[in-house]
């Protein structure tokens, strides 16, 4: 089959072909029909998260079930599928409990194994993992649901907890950022958005942010003014020192921070305030995903037209363009939205 892969760390994705991956007992092989281009797989690339090389990137994608494991109860081939970018391994206490998203065993296509800039992909515990998709909803628009989208709709809904009229603060309007920028808005939050990219902002208006602010040193008290005293709740979609420390100084009382962009390298252990977390006892959530157990509530919210995901997506490329589509994720973005793989 065709997949893009990289036999080293920063080292040019290409297109070659591989064999084929087998199909897990308990597991289902999806074929690929799109794919999305995130900002985590240029991290593994870069080598700021290790991974088996070489490597086939991507983790968010759609498709349509290829073969079926001889252990699956619940999948058939034919099947039009998504699946979270955690995969749980289906048999401890967390993946019992609904929270595949922290399972201790978890596998992740793209990272811990080959990923899905490929024909095939090969998912694990397809019980757990795979997640069926509305007739209605098309393989580009789904792709953007598995990482960015789904982490920022838990983010905002599980830990955040937004209510119709409160502050959001949204801190780097990336994928993840404008995919939190359209959730908040459409649940009825005020949103500020936060970026230093001028396309970014922009979009991140025309998805429904109320005020724009440049971010720079000054962020978090720009942020604090247009919201009259600080964001309810507020997320580093970037995930960097300063945007982490900015959106904690974003908040007013009982605010609540969610961390959500990777905190990698030098940025691992941001000098959170925590003598402010203290005096307005906030709250520090990390948002690491969503399990497939939490999608369909989403996909109602997609299926009813109020989450419109599509909207984020910014172009559409073919797998050849894949690979220079990571690479170019090295320089400052003069687009904005979500970049999709459609095979
Ligand atoms: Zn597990
Ligand atoms: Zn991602």
């Amino acid at each position: 089959m065709q997949a893009v892969q990289y036999d080293a760390y920063g080292a040019t994705p290409v297109l070659v072909r591989v064999p084929a991956p087998d199909c897990p007992p308990d597991g289902v092989l999806i074929a690929v029909r799109a794919t999305g281009v995130c900002r985590s797989d240029w991290h593994a690339w870069q080598g700021h998260d290790p991974v088996p090389l070489p490597q086939v990137p991507g983790h968010e994608y759609a498709g349509v079930i290829h073969e079926v494991g001889r252990q699956v109860a619940t999948r058939r081939v034919g099947e039009r599928v998504t699946v979270p970018f955690v995969c749980g391994c289906g048999r401890c206490a967390y993946c019992a409990a609904g929270d595949a998203q922290v399972c201790p065993d978890q596998l992740q296509p793209g990272f811990t194994g080959p990923g899905s800039f490929a024909e095939l992909v090969a998912v694990p515990a397809a019980d757990l993992n795979v997640v069926p998709l509305p007739d209605d909803l098309d393989f580009v628009t789904a792709a953007s649901l598995g990482c960015r989208f789904a982490t920022s709709y838990r983010a905002l809904t599980a830990h955040g907890q937004v209510r119709r009229g409160q502050w959001v603060a949204v801190h780097g309007c990336g994928g993840v950022g404008l995919s939190a920028v359209l959730i908040a808005s459409a649940l009825g939050a005020r949103v500020v958005a936060v970026d230093v990219s001028e396309p970014a902002l922009r979009m991140a208006a025309e998805l429904g942010a109320e005020v724009v602010v440049d971010g720079g040193s000054d962020a978090a008290r720009r942020v604090v003014e247009a919201t009259g005293g600080g964001a309810h709740v507020s997320l580093d979609a970037f995930g960097s020192t300063d945007t982490a420390v900015a959106s904690v100084y974003s908040l007013r009382p009982r605010g609540r921070h969610v961390q959500v962009g990777l905190l990698l390298g030098d940025d691992a252990t941001p000098p959170l305030p925590m003598g402010v977390v203290l005096a307005k006892e906030l709250e520090i959530h990390g948002s690491h995903g969503m399990a497939a157990r939490d999608y369909p509530a989403m996909l109602d919210l997609v299926a009813s037209g109020t989450l419109q995901p599509g909207r984020l997506v910014g172009s559409v490329i073919g797998l050849a363009e894949a690979g220079p589509a990571l690479a170019a994720m090295s320089r400052p973005a003069t687009t904005a939205g979500v970049t999709v793989v459609r095979l």
